[in-house]
């Protein structure tokens, strides 16, 4: 099966087809896979491409595969294919297969690239291309699906070089609903951990993946995955993505605004980006997502509290919520170790009973959103591990969960006629999944 490169080629057959789509039924717990065996095809809306700007997500790679020069044997060579087995160096392989001494020399000497041979690893393959009289007059030494060294014979004298394959781009799509956990989903779903946690680090400044996932959420993703000579090879990126929490739908459209970074933007050219991250701990690391209404474990009552707890493993990374500037790390008797970040005049974030803090994290230290400042213990008056989150805006304790927050610079009114031609298709991608998959739901 030969895939086309992506670009605006929109291989939907395949990606529905290749979609292990998923139902949760909450009553039972059971699953259904219903279109493993169906290829549905779409109905695309019909893009002009010739009125769009290019796509920039080839702006970053290699050549396509189209202007590398094949490596196809002559009519008369003979084709060797062996992989480095452990323990091995070059004169072993050569000599297994037959080959000259000699030949080892001048493959491994040839300058620039021979000396890489001398470092071949275990499960990598070697093609030797040979002639009728067992010269090898090509190498190719894969160093991974898409790099591989070349060795080509002149004369006496071998030239190396550096051959990187682009792959082949496929659009995939994956919806699940979340009975207990978004792992749990999208591992149903077909899902790379990897990638749920992509999907939820574009989602993390609207939705606390810690405590706000509800049985009944639910996920769309359109995304890449990548081919190379029709073997899977990776996760690509995710191209548009649906988020629906609480009854609340939040999308987010990756978009490259020029300077080569692509990012997420909402439909209406708002950055998916905040001032502060709903969540400042990683909610992979924690197990009770649904466990809201904590008894206060010392005092045994549920007290006035001005902060969120979040129960998880001593030792889960906690992050500065926003950019700012450390003005606190020390320790108290009630406190523990603890962290307080002062976001410009208004805002302040306070973070307790840390285990250590993060490396070089000390008042006065500059932070970055998403900077690792310390991690989850149980020091002060804390029974069990949790971190103990505050949110202040002038001073005020506020709900770090609800507060409204500042979005970062959203889309320019000139380039928005620009942005909605290079969104468009992807919010329609995502509109047509969702509305096959309602289609089908109801059958
Ligand atoms: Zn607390």
């Amino acid at each position: 099966m030969q895939f086309p490169r992506t670009h605006l080629f929109i291989v939907i057959a395949l990606g529905f087809g290749l979609c292990s789509f998923v139902v949760a039924k909450f009553t039972d717990d059971t699953v259904e896979d219903r279109f493993t065996a169906e290829a549905v095809l779409l109905d695309l809306p019909v893009v002009d491409d010739t009125a769009l700007p290019p796509l920039d997500l080839d702006a970053a790679l290699p050549p396509s595969p189209e202007e590398i020069p094949q490596a196809r044997p002559e009519q008369n060579w003979q084709e060797i294919k062996t992989k480095v087995k452990p323990g091995d160096n070059l004169a072993l392989i050569f000599k297994r297969n037959g080959l000259s001494p000699r030949d080892v020399h001048l493959v491994s000497t040839s300058k620039p690239l021979g000396s890489r041979l001398k470092n071949i690893f275990p499960g990598h393959e070697i093609v030797f291309y040979v002639d009728q009289a067992k010269q090898l007059m090509r190498l190719s030494y894969s160093t991974g699906p898409l790099d591989r060294l070349e060795f080509e014979r002149n004369g006496d004298e071998f030239s190396g070089s550096q051959v990187t394959a682009e792959p082949a781009r496929v659009l995939a799509y994956k919806h699940g609903i979340i009975d207990h956990s978004l792992f749990v989903a999208s591992q149903r779903a077909g899902l790379s951990d990897a990638l749920t946690m992509r999907l939820a680090q574009i989602f993390q400044w609207d939705i606390d993946f810690v405590l706000d996932i509800r049985p009944g959420d639910a996920f769309f993703v359109v995304f890449e995955e990548l081919y190379h000579n029709d073997e899977f090879i990776g996760h690509g990126n995710i191209l548009a993505a649906e988020f629906v929490n609480q009854g609340e739908a939040f999308r987010a459209i990756q978009y490259d605004r020029g300077d080569g970074r692509a990012d997420y933007f909402a439909p209406n050219g708002e950055s998916m980006r905040k001032a502060f991250l709903r969540a400042p701990v990683e909610f992979s690391r924690i197990s009770s997502n649904f466990n809201l209404r904590r008894v206060h474990p010392l005092f045994k009552t549920i007290r006035p509290h001005r902060g969120i707890d979040y129960a998880a493993p001593t030792g889960t990374p906690i992050m500065a919520a926003g950019d700012g500037k450390v003005t606190i790390a020390s320790r108290t008797e009630a406190n523990g170790n603890y962290v307080v970040i002062r976001h410009g005049e208004q805002f302040v974030t306070k973070y307790l009973h840390l285990s250590k803090f993060g490396r070089g994290i000390k008042s006065g230290k500059r932070v970055e959103q998403g900077q690792i400042i310390g991690y989850v213990g149980a020091t002060g008056w804390a029974t069990a591990p949790h971190l103990h989150y505050e949110f202040l805006v002038n001073g005020v304790h506020k709900n770090p969960r609800t507060v409204s927050l500042p979005n970062a610079a959203p889309i320019p009114q000139k380039e928005m006629a620009f942005f909605k031609a290079h969104t468009q298709q992807y919010a329609a991608l995502l509109d047509n999944y969702k509305s096959q998959i309602s289609v089908a739901l109801a059958r």
